[in-house]
């Protein structure tokens, strides 16, 4: 579901170090405009495929092309992407305005045209008034759009991100993604961006690639990714996921641990073993009602996690099993709605649950 032409296809390509598989074989194409993620746990290969993209690391096999052209063999220097580091790596001895302009004085730019490029670029970034300052003047979010405005500056076709807002603090780490989408949209420029966070590749991302040893286990939009997970892995890494695995059997699925069947959308065949993945906000509970039927299980809550603006809950089911709910606080209450140790139904409808393989 690109939204343009590819500027980047990843073809075939790998990297061992030693007996290690970084990347296992990956194709993959990122469009033009686009922001897109690389998300995966630790050690899952994504740093090495961006390291690859800009040039860093050499591929053990497959090919690279950034708008049409093959890159594999060309210096990092000589792509049309430029990468922003976790560090920023920014000059400390330089003002600011010294910093974003260090690219187009080596490349021997006349001074009167980095003068007006260096003064776009920090009023994009909304550091106008900053030009002066030297980068220990500034607080963490504002180096960070330092760094951003230095690898603008130079309009590369890519802009490269490693883990960006690692640095920030939560609150400033979300102005600091919307800020960061903003000037994103705003210059056009496709960026690629590797994160572990999925909640921030979420909110930032036109589309994501999750990753996980090595290789690329689904590429989508996040609605698709969070909504239709492909897979297990993605299913778990992606926000929280109740699992039932089960066996079908007439128009249901039997779990071993549930009184009654699970309902599917549509029936399968029967014998064939899946699992059924319901996040815990498709969930609905209740103190009143039956507690058997399909999709209907009664439960005790075991805990309860209030959040402010939601509150999560496990929710014993059967002897083990806990399953986990969430739901808006959204009227005013003096007394929580549910408390630890209440009987509780939870039910919900098959279309909002999953089936995997
Ligand atoms: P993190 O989020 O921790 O940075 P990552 O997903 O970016 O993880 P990579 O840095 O790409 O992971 O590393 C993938 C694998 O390759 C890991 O097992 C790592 O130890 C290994 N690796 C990465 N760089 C090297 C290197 N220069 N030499 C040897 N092994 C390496």
């Amino acid at each position: 579901m690109s939204t343009g032409a590819p500027v980047i296809r990843f073809e075939g390509i790998r990297k061992s170090f030693g007996p290690v598989d970084a990347v296992a074989g990956v194709d993959l194409d990122i469009a033009e405009g686009e922001f897109f993620s690389l998300l995966g746990p630790s050690g899952c290969g994504k740093t090495t495929l961006l390291r690859m993209l800009a040039g860093l690391e050499d591929p053990s096999a497959g090919r690279i092309r950034i708008g049409g052209n093959d890159v594999t063999d060309v210096p990092p220097f000589a792509r049309p992407v430029n990468m922003m580091f976790q560090s920023y790596a920014l000059f400390p001895h330089m003002s600011v305005a010294d910093n974003v302009a260090f690219g187009l004085k080596q490349e021997g730019r006349p001074s009167a045209e980095i003068k007006t490029r260096v003064a776009e670029m920090l009023d994009l970034v909304q550091l106008g008034e900053f030009g002066k300052r030297r980068p220990h003047q500034l607080s963490g979010g504002q180096r960070q759009r330092v760094a951003l405005a230095r690898c603008l500056v130079k309009h590369p076709r890519v802009v490269l991100l490693d883990e960006p807002l690692a640095a920030l603090d939560r609150k400033l780490r979300e102005q600091t993604q919307f800020e960061l989408v903003r000037i994103q949209k705003q210059v056009g420029i496709t960026f690629v961006m590797v994160t572990h966070d999925q909640e921030e590749a979420m909110a930032m991302s036109t589309r994501i690639a999750v990753m996980n040893k090595g290789r690329v286990l689904q590429v989508g939009r996040p609605h698709d990714i969070y909504e239709y997970p492909a897979n297990r892995f993605v299913a778990d890494f992606i926000g929280e996921a109740n699992m039932f695995e089960g066996v079908a059997e007439g128009e249901g699925l039997r779990v071993a641990d549930l009184e009654c069947p699970l309902a599917l959308e549509k029936p399968l065949a029967a014998g064939t073993s899946v699992v059924v993945m319901v996040r815990p906000e498709k969930i609905a509970m209740s103190r009143d009602g039956d507690g058997a039927g399909a999709n209907r299980f009664a439960g005790e809550v075991a805990e309860i996690g209030y959040h402010g603006g939601v509150s999560s809950y496990r929710v014993r089911v059967g002897a083990e099993r806990l399953v986990r709910v969430t739901s808006a606080n959204r009227r005013h209450h003096t007394e929580p709605a549910v408390e630890r140790g209440d009987r509780v139904v939870l039910s919900w409808h098959p279309a909002n649950a999953v089936v995997l393989p």
